[in-house]
């Protein structure tokens, strides 16, 4: 019944075991990872593909992308995590599509068979088909794009420093961020950070008030959603940093130098960063008839793809639609985690013909974070602001990175940022072109 060997088109590769099931993940994000770690010295045999060789912190994005943090301290090498699971094995690969009836996969190193598949694909941003958009604007879901963002920001500073006229410096100094939720909530708080305390330091010749962030929100409230308090309180301290904070608007257009905002607003910006939305990273070959709203992949209670007796999706690709989520679960790491974990179970109580286990989830609770001192934490029933909120949303941070070296930098470029006030390096290791090409891999980074 098992696929004895993993097929390639250029080579026949053995499997740890011959004998035992192949289960084959693709993607080592949060999800990915916790189906390997829960199928760690049991009788099969895993394959983890992903494009990449890290897994990605994305929580921590943002301060790549504002220069407070490098990219290896938010990246973890997926060979290294895995150093002492025997069991498992590792390929760098983009998986373009699935056959269902030949229980294989196709990817960029060949044809790959497997016993149990796992999509763990994640999502990506979502333009809602608006072109123009997509093209001038700054995505920002994955290492290399936050890396560009960086560069784009510091270069359109410089690029303001060479101008002679206020009007000449606006496009360069207006910032917009579009979509309210944690991503464009904490990236504008640490762009007014920016703005409040470094902009003096680094650039002498730019006055403070020439740097100007809006966040924008076709939705009527920031953090939509957390409760009324924590978002009400972010509102509060993005206003007093000076962040323009406009809910309620839809953004109608972006053509590389003009936002328009309905209602006639119109905002002269290079630096539009859009994290409105997300859609799930579906595969070729799932058939189009389960997959619901925001692109994810209908699931049943143990995460297996509906009509499927061997493939699951679990994370922010997966749609397990039940009374109690009539529209998925929310795309937060903690879903993909406990999603990862129950399905690692099940596919071994699937082998060894035990009963599965329906998927619960227990919601840990939303911490978001404006900047320096101010946080807001919705932990169950418990609300709270502020400082006491930013310490805990640092030590949730710090803990769930993956690698002790990536913990202690990043606790010692914190330290140093909170005393200091300038931290991170800003760098431009690389000139950042803008180009209308898939945003993702449109430079890889280079340091
Ligand atoms: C900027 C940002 C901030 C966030 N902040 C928070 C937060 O504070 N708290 C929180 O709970 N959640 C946060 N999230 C959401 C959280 O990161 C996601 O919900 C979580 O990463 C989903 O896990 P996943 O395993 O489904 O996918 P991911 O972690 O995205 O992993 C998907 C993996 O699949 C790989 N992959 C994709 N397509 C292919 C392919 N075709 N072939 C091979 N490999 C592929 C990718 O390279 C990636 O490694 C944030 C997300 C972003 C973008």
């Amino acid at each position: 019944m098992f696929n004895p060997i993993w097929i390639n088109k250029y080579q026949i590769m053995e499997k740890t075991n011959a004998s035992l099931p192949q289960v084959v993940i693709i993607g080592g994000g949060f999800g990915g990872l916790e189906v390997a770690k829960a199928l760690a010295d049991q009788p099969v045999d895993v394959l983890m593909l992903d494009k990449h060789n890290y897994h990605t912190f994305q929580p921590l994005l943002y301060q790549v992308a504002t220069g407070s943090l490098e990219a290896g301290s938010i990246a973890f090498s997926l060979r290294k995590n895995f150093d002492n699971q025997k069991n498992f094995r590792f390929r760098i690969a983009e998986v373009s599509g699935i056959n269902p009836e030949t229980n294989t996969i196709d990817t960029s190193i060949g044809e790959i068979a497997y016993d149990y598949l796992v999509i763990a694909t994640g999502s990506t941003t979502n333009f809602f088909g608006n072109k123009d958009i997509e093209h001038h604007s700054m995505p920002m879901k994955s290492i290399p794009e936050a890396l560009n963002l960086r560069y784009m920001i510091l270069q359109n500073l410089e690029e303001a420093v060479l101008k002679n006229t206020k009007e000449e410096r606006e496009p360069y100094l207006n910032f917009v961020l579009v979509g309210a939720g944690p991503t464009g909530v904490e990236l504008a708080g640490a762009l007014a950070e920016l703005r409040n305390h470094i902009l003096s330091k680094d650039y002498p010749e730019l006055k403070k008030e020439e740097m100007k962030v809006y966040l924008v929100d076709f939705l009527p409230r920031v953090l939509g959603a957390m409760s009324d308090q924590a978002s009400s309180a972010a509102k509060d301290f993005l206003t007093k940093m000076g962040v323009e904070v406009l809910v309620g608007v839809k953004v109608e257009n972006y053509d590389g130098d003009t936002i328009t905002i309905e209602g006639g607003k119109s905002i002269r910006t290079k630096n539009v960063i859009w994290s409105a939305g997300v859609m799930g990273v579906v595969p070729e070959g799932v058939e189009k008839d389960i997959i619901e709203r925001g692109n994810r992949i209908r699931v049943d209670n143990i995460c297996r793809v509906s009509g499927y007796k061997n493939i699951f999706a679990i994370g922010d690709v997966a749609a397990m639609i039940t009374k109690d989520t009539p529209k998925g679960h929310p795309g937060v790491a903690q879903v993909a985690i406990q999603m990862g974990k129950s399905t690692g179970k099940n596919i071994l109580r699937l082998i060894k013909g035990a009963p599965t286990e329906p998927f619960k989830y227990f919601d840990k609770g939303s911490l978001a974070t404006i900047g320096r001192n101010k946080a807001v934490a919705d932990l169950g029933k418990v609300k709270f602001q502020g400082f006491f909120a930013w310490v805990i949303w640092m030590f949730v941070h710090l803990i769930s990175l993956l690698g002790f070296r990536n913990k202690v930098v990043v606790f010692i470029n914190w330290i140093g940022s909170y005393i200091s006030n300038n931290g991170g390096s800003r760098l431009i290791i690389r000139k950042f072109v803008k180009e209308p090409v898939p945003h993702e891999e449109a430079l890889p980074h280079s340091d």
